[in-house]
């Protein structure tokens, strides 16, 4: 089977955001996690290309994108103090978005390092 092989790519799982990892990748997984260390060779080596879960789901149940968006719109419009909470393992862009929508809605904002 054809490896893939992707070199200088970032590890964001533990902050450190290395940058100098070599991945080596089939059509549905990474194989190999070259300069890793072993927190981000579990990460990289356990994710892949399958479609494991559905792409948003709304009490519990499988719902479309837009549905769950509608659906976390009314959540947030009704919520007396809404918490925007997580944002671990996602871009400095989501970030900002996240940002800026806690200040749209009067929310408050924490990440999951505060446990
Ligand atoms: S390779 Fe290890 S130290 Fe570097 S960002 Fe990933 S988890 Fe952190």
């Amino acid at each position: 089977m054809t490896q893939n092989v992707v070199k200088h790519a970032v590890c964001t799982f533990c902050g450190c955001t290395c940058d100098d990892i070599e991945l080596h990748a089939d059509a549905e997984r990474i194989t190999e996690a070259k300069k890793a260390c072993i927190l981000g060779k579990s990460w990289f080596l356990n994710h892949t290309a399958e479609h494991l879960y559905p792409d948003a789901l709304i009490d519990g149940q499988p719902a479309s994108v837009d549905d769950a968006v509608e659906a976390a719109a009314e959540f947030l419009h009704r919520a007396d103090m809404p918490l925007v909470y997580g944002l671990s393992n996602v871009t400095c862009e989501a970030q900002r978005e996240a940002v800026s929508l806690a200040e749209l809605i009067g929310g408050v904002i924490d990440s999951h390092s505060s446990l």
